[in-house]
């Protein structure tokens, strides 16, 4: 994403979707409906002279109603949604004999394009559950239109995120029109994207009085919003996973060993009944083939596995560093917006996953049981092994 700002001759050129964007929010017969990402809350409002993780959440609500979107959802609570998901696909890996130990995460797609090419043998390994992006997209199509009585075919999909590689990731495969009503996210834009129509529609996005996102699909808790940085699917994997396992709520859930910028992290869980499980978590490339080369080492010489669960982030620090987020990034911004998102954590009333009460009522209204038949079908996805060269 940054290439073409980092173009010596100006030959690369950012993609810029917003044209369609606007259109679609001048038609009339559209329904538009918008989610934002984790990372994107603390990057924002560096375009309009803010410094680097200042919380901007509810300012940014404010301003996708004066672009014209009818509903704006929170990609937050779609990343609970991926915890409910994943943490049980954990657990029930943890605990059926024979299955594929380490699982690994799924949520990037910058890794997952580059897994299809490099470690499909690892196929097995990697979570089934799709990104938060695409959970939300399949539930505003299939759940949330009905309950609203919109008509899914005029909704018109937009998510905003730090990332280019989403882009592709809302086109990869027909799992991606899991809804039945076209592509489940019609189309992706940056935090760039959206700086700039914010921009070009003249709205002083710092006089907005805050607003809330619209429910369901809008209230989140702490563990959705660190989903923006390296550590964070961790950290909320584990928040819940420990429920999941002792039916016990954790009493600190701070997990410490998760955060940070080392490029790799490992730590052990201990869920305090004799489960105890080996964690490690990777961000850049050349650290994610580390991880991925000891356990491929392992799994060949028949050892024991090094790791029981395994989080991959493409971008250094994670989402927050992404490629769609405001230019300039350095480590030292990259800090800033980790703390602007660990203090959107400890300032949310619930940490934890399970505890939304938005997510029991998605489950109990339509969903059914996490990992089940509805589940499957509209938030899960499966990988092939992909020559080089093909996209
Ligand atoms: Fe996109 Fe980077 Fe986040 Fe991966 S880590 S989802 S490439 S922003």
């Amino acid at each position: 994403g940054q290439c073409a700002a980092h173009c010596p001759v100006g030959a690369i050129y950012e993609r810029d979707d917003t044209v369609k964007v606007w259109s679609a929010l001048q038609n009339p017969d559209v329904h538009p409906v918008v989610q934002i990402a984790p990372a994107v809350r603390v990057a924002l409002a560096e375009e309009f002279g803010l410094p680097p993780g200042t919380v901007f959440t509810k300012k940014i609500y404010a301003a996708l109603r004066r672009l014209g979107f009818k509903t704006v959802f929170d990609t937050n609570f779609s990343a609970d949604l991926t915890i409910m998901e994943e943490g049980t696909e954990l657990v029930k890996r943890l605990t059926t004999k024979g299955s594929d130990i380490p699982l690994i995460t799924s949520c990037c797609p910058a890794w997952v394009d580059y897994m299809e090419k490099y470690y499909a043998d690892m196929i097995p390994n990697f979570s089934t559950a799709k990104s938060p992006q695409q959970m939300m997209g399949a539930m505003i199509k299939a759940y949330w239109a009905e309950k609203a009585g919109v008509d899914p075919n005029k909704i018109y999909s937009v998510s905003v995120m730090p990332c280019t590689a989403k882009k592709w990731e809302s086109h990869r495969n027909d799992d991606m029109k899991s809804a039945g009503h076209g592509f489940d996210v019609d189309i992706v834009i940056t935090t760039r994207e959206l700086a700039r129509m914010i921009k070009q529609a003249g709205i002083e996005i710092l006089k907005l009085d805050d607003e809330e996102a619209d429910s369901p699909m809008g209230p989140y808790t702490g563990a959705g919003t660190i989903f923006g940085v390296t550590g964070g699917v961790m950290e909320a994997a584990v928040r819940s996973a420990y429920f999941l396992v002792t039916k016990k709520e954790l009493g600190d859930v701070n997990f410490l060993p998760a955060r940070g910028l080392d490029g790799v992290k490992e730590a052990e869980v201990d869920f305090g009944n004799g489960t105890k499980i080996k964690i490690a978590i990777a961000h850049q490339m050349g650290n994610i083939e580390a991880v991925l080369n000891k356990i491929r080492d392992a799994r060949d010489a028949g050892k024991e596995t090094p790791y029981h669960f395994v989080e991959v982030m493409a971008c250094r620090g994670g989402c927050i560093g992404g490629g769609g987020q405001p230019y300039g990034c350095t480590d030292e911004v990259r800090k800033l917006r980790t703390e602007g998102i660990y203090k959107d954590d400890t300032q949310s009333k619930l940490r934890c996953s399970h505890q939304n009460p938005f997510i029991t009522q998605v489950y109990k209204e339509f969903l059914g049981e996490p990992n089940g038949h509805k589940a499957h079908e509209l938030l899960h996805t499966k990988y092939v092994e992909l020559p080089l060269y093909t996209r």
